[in-house]
C-alpha cells in the first residue's frame, strides 16, 4: 500500500496553495499537499508550527485566506464544516456527561433523522469496533480515560465520514496506554479502509501511527515522506533533530564528488562514499544515528581512519533493553551512541571513563542542508 508513489495515483484529499493569515501573522504559508485514500497521515511539528490551523481547515471550521482544498474532486473550500463529509475528533474528547456511551454514539445520527433502526445498528457495529460493547449504558465519567477515547473515535466513526481528522487524540493518555491505543488506532483505520489525517507533536506516535508524515516547520512542510524515509534521510537539521535522536557533525567538504568530510576537531574524515552537493572547502553538516554507531574499547589500537571517531565515555545511560552512551570526543562535542544490551550481541563491557572507538558505514552518514 502505497499510492503515493504511483504517479498514476489519484489522491483523495487534495490540498492546493493553502495560505492562512492571521491578521499580519501568516499560519500557514502556501502548502500544498495530496493525500491517498485509506492513508494515515501525520501532520508533524513543535507548537505554533501551523499543523492544527491546517487540520482546522480540512474540518471547516477555519477558511484560508487563499487556496483550496478538494476531497475526491469536490472543492470543499466554501462548504461548511457539517456539510463536509469529514469529521474530527478532539484530544478533549467532547463526550456529552448525561448521556450513555450508546447515547453518545448514536448522537450525531439522530440529529440526521437517521431511521431508529438503522442508528441502533450503528451504535452496534461502532461498539464492537471499538470493543466496548459491554459499557454501552455507562455514562463517560464511569470511564477510563482510554475508554472515553474510544467512544470519541466511535462517536466520530459513527456517520461515516470520507475523512476522519484527529487533533492530538491521544494527548490525555499516559505513556503506556498512548502506545496501546496507537496500535489500536492503526488497526481501525486499516480495518474501516478510511483516510485519517492526525496532528500531533509527539514525533514517535507520527512515525508509530502514520503511512505518511509531513514535518512542518513554521507554516511550511519541512519534509514529507514515509515515517522510514524522513527518519533515515532527513533533509536538513531541523528535520534529524526533530525525528528521533541524532548526533550532527559539522566541517568542510573536502571532496564534493567522493562525498568526503573534514571534521573539526577529527584525527580522520568522514566518508558518505557518494556525492555531497557543494563547493570544496564549503562549510557542511551531517547526520549520524545513535543506533548507527559501533562503540568499542579503545586500548592502544592503530590511527583512527575514515568514518571513526575517538573518545572517552562521559555517561552511560542503562535502559534495559539498550544502553545510550555519551562520549566525549578526542577532537570536542559530545556523540550518544545507542547500543543494545542483549547479552550474546555484545562481547565488550564499556564502562564509565573508558578510552573508545566509534566506526559507523558510510551508508549511515547523512548531509543536511540548511
Ligand atoms: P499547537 O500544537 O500549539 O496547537 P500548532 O502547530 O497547531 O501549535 P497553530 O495552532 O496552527 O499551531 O498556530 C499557528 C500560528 O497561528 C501560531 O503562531 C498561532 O499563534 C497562530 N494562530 C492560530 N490560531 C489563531 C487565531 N485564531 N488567531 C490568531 N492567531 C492564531
Amino acid at each position: 500500500f502505497a499510492p503515493w508513489r504511483d504517479p498514476a495515483a489519484r489522491p483523495h484529499l487534495r490540498i492546493v496553495d493553502v495560505v492562512k493569515d492571521f491578521g499580519d501573522a501568516r499560519a500557514v504559508d502556501n502548502i500544498s499537499l495530496d493525500i491517498f485514500g485509506a492513508e494515515f497521515f501525520a501532520l508533524l511539528g513543535p507548537s505554533g508550527c501551523g499543523k492544527t490551523t491546517l487540520l482546522r481547515m480540512l474540518a471547516g471550521f477555519e477558511t484560508p485566506t487563499s487556496g483550496r482544498i478538494e476531497l475526491d474532486g469536490q472543492d470543499l473550500t466554501a462548504v461548511p464544516p457539517h456539510e463536509r463529509p469529514v469529521n474530527m475528533m478532539f484530544q478533549s474528547y467532547a463526550l456529552f456527561p448525561h448521556m450513555s456511551v450508546a447515547k453518545n454514539i448514536a448522537f450525531g445520527l439522530e440529529m440526521d433523522r437517521l431511521p431508529k433502526a438503522e442508528v441502533s445498528r450503528r451504535v452496534e457495529e461502532m461498539l464492537a469496533l471499538v470493543k466496548l460493547e459491554r459499557f454501552a449504558g455507562r455514562k463517560p465519567q464511569q470511564l477510563s480515560g482510554g475508554q472515553r477515547q474510544r467512544v470519541a473515535l466511535a462517536r466520530a466513526l459513527a456517520k461515516k465520514p470520507k475523512l476522519l481528522l484527529l487533533d492530538e487524540p491521544l494527548g490525555a493518555l499516559d505513556k503506556k496506554l498512548r502506545e496501546e491505543t496507537q496500535f489500536e488506532l492503526v488497526n481501525i483505520q486499516e480495518s474501516l479502509g478510511l483516510t485519517f489525517v492526525i496532528v500531533t507533536h509527539d514525533q514517535e506516535e507520527a512515525m508509530t501511527v502514520a503511512t505518511r508524515l509531513a514535518v512542518m516547520r513554521d507554516g511550511k512542510i519541512a519534509q514529507l515522506g514515509e515515517p522510514r524515509e524522513v527518519y533515515d534521510a532527513p533533509a536538513s537539521r531541523y528535520v534529524a533533530e526533530f525525528i528521533g535522536d541524532v548526533n550532527i557533525l559539522e566541517g568542510r567538504l573536502e571532496d564534493p564528488e567522493a562525498g568526503v568530510i573534514r571534521i573539526d576537531g577529527a584525527a580522520a574524515p568522514v566518508q558518505a562514499g557518494r556525492p555531497i552537493s557543494g563547493a570544496k572547502g564549503a562549510p557542511v553538516a551531517v547526520a549520524l544515528r545513535p543506533e548507527k554507531l559501533v562503540i568499542e574499547r579503545r586500548d592502544d589500537g592503530p590511527d583512527p581512519e575514515a568514518n571513526m571517531l575517538d573518545g572517552v565515555v562521559e555517561d552511560i545511560a542503562y535502559l534495559g533493553d539498550m544502553s545510550i552512551f555519551r562520549v566525549r570526543l578526542s577532537g570536542g562535542g559530545l556523540a550518544r551512541v545507542a547500543r543494545t544490551n542483549r547479552v550474546r550481541l555484545q562481547s565488550q563491557t564499556i564502562l564509565w571513563e573508558d578510552p573508545v572507538r566509534l566506526s559507523w558505514d558510510a551508508q549511515a552518514v547523512v548531509p543536511l542542508e540548511g
